[in-house]
């Protein structure tokens, strides 16, 4: 076992290809359909939203896809990316685990995010795209599509939930920074948004909303825009994969396995692209690593939503897919975890999670807080509001093994930085912060909705 606190890779051990889970995939997968006929979807009604290459990729169910050299060469600008040891940490609780990071927030703008939009900006200029539009919640997502357009010289939309616009002032500069447009969403600039602003007119926006919005202008564009997902899709959790090859390398750095992973779920993204090289070892390779995904008890699908089909927007103008929802109406509440506020979650990780591959816990707001503050004391980074759930759920396990006296070995994904989310942890340290569960009436009431797939 090394004695090191910190595990570098140097560029030559960047990732060559992204893994696709879809060829080991315990169950077969579900097939995505047509919002409006709910029959599977053809490549034709994909291709209005996306280029073809990024749609083969989408279906592909080769285990290896190589990456781009032009993109490997814009992913040296941070990656690889550093794996800690987190001693301090470990001291400070008195715990007998040892517990490792990985640390995403070192991209340039702050989180993962950037590992699946360089690779689609990459494909949509390759194919000719001239412009894309999408959504975004707390604005890491924009931050991160903007800087990668701007790499490749296309314009972008971005149509940002309106209550983190108002609460996230500086990621809305952050995206402008890149050259990009951010609209507070629901904005009247698409016929869906201007529908909810007639019903609603104080609407603090959701993701389902913005992704209707930004769908609604790129379907709408006569092929002039694309739509761009940073997260729930194969694809995009493909790409994000880079993270958990990179940590396979640094725990044999390391010289331990880690005996439990865990990542924040909003979407699936950074949990798939962390965790599934991981599932990928135990389904093949005979390890018996427990895998967690680590959700916010306000927006609780995977613990609390049903497995099955539904829309992936609000306007139903997306596909349809099995997945763990609450229901495409939900709205959930205003916590301060803006990334992980949707309503479904990626195909695969869902799947995952109805086989029993990976297990699921939800955490309140108030103890993801107090986890943060107890690693930021520790290990000086101060972590995303997302990326806090992981976090919360480490210590629960480091906690359990200091009752035990267990030895367990634990990984979890830092997603990102949390320096553009200090509002939040001033009302945590002024004490205005409080929990939400999401009321069972509401989740009740949000599934009257789904659609009747026969
Ligand atoms: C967007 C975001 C998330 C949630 O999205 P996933 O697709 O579930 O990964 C988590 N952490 C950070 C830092 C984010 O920016």
């Amino acid at each position: 076992m090394s004695n090191d606190t910190k595990f570098l890779l140097d560029e030559s051990k960047l990732p060559k290809a992204w893994y696709n889970i879809n060829a080991d995939m315990p169950v077969p997968p579900e097939p995505v359909l047509n919002p409006q006929t709910l029959e599977p979807v053809t490549p034709d009604f994909l291709s209005v939203l996306f280029p073809m290459s990024l749609i083969m990729q989408e279906i592909s169910t080769e285990a290896q896809i190589e990456i781009p050299e032009p993109v490997r060469e814009i992913y040296k600008l941070w990656r690889p990316t550093p794996m800690f040891r987190a001693r301090r940490l470990e001291l400070a609780l008195d715990t007998p685990a040892h517990i490792y990071y990985k640390y995403e927030g070192v991209s340039p703008v702050g989180s993962h995010k950037p590992n699946t939009a360089v690779p689609q900006a990459f494909y949509n200029k390759e194919a000719g795209t001239k412009a894309l539009t999408t959504e975004t919640g707390a604005g890491q997502w924009g931050s991160a599509l903007a800087m990668a357009c701007n790499f490749f010289d296309l314009d972008l939309e971005v149509y940002m939930v309106k209550v983190s616009y108002n609460q996230k002032p500086y990621r809305r500069m952050v995206i402008e920074n890149y050259g990009a447009e951010v609209y507070a969403s629901p904005t009247d600039r698409t016929q869906y948004g201007r529908s909810v602003l007639a019903e609603h007119p104080d609407s603090p926006g959701s993701l389902g909303i913005a992704i209707s919005e930004a769908v609604e202008a790129a379907a709408t564009s006569g092929g002039a825009k694309k739509y761009s997902l940073g997260s729930v899709l194969n694809h995009v959790l493909m790409h994000q994969t880079v993270i958990g090859e990179e940590t396979l390398l640094q725990m044999e750095m390391a010289g331990e396995y880690p005996d439990v992973i865990v990542a924040c779920t909003g979407g699936g993204s950074n949990f798939g692209g962390f965790a599934f090289p991981f599932v990928r070892e135990n389904l093949k390779n005979g390890k018996k690593t427990t895998i967690i995904a680590a959700e916010p008890a306000a927006s609780p699908s995977l613990t609390r939503g049903t497995y099955t089909f539904d829309y992936g927007d609000t306007a139903k103008m997306a596909p349809v897919v099995k997945m763990h929802t609450l229901g495409h109406g939900f709205v959930p509440p205003t916590i301060h975890a803006g990334g992980l506020r949707y309503h479904g979650m990626a195909p695969q990780v869902s799947a995952l999670v109805n086989n029993g591959d990976i297990q699921a816990q939800s955490v309140p707001q108030l103890e993801t807080f107090q986890a943060a503050m107890a690693f930021t004391r520790a290990e000086g980074i101060i972590p995303a509001p997302e990326s806090t759930h992981a976090i919360a759920v480490a210590l629960r396990e480091a906690m359990k093994c200091k009752e035990s006296g267990e030895k367990k070995v634990i990984a979890f994904n830092l997603s990102g930085h949390g320096h553009f989310d200090m509002a939040a942890y001033d009302a945590f340290n002024k004490g205005q912060l409080e929990d939400y569960e999401y009321p069972a009436e509401a989740i009740a009431e949000a599934m009257k909705e789904l659609p009747e797939v026969g």
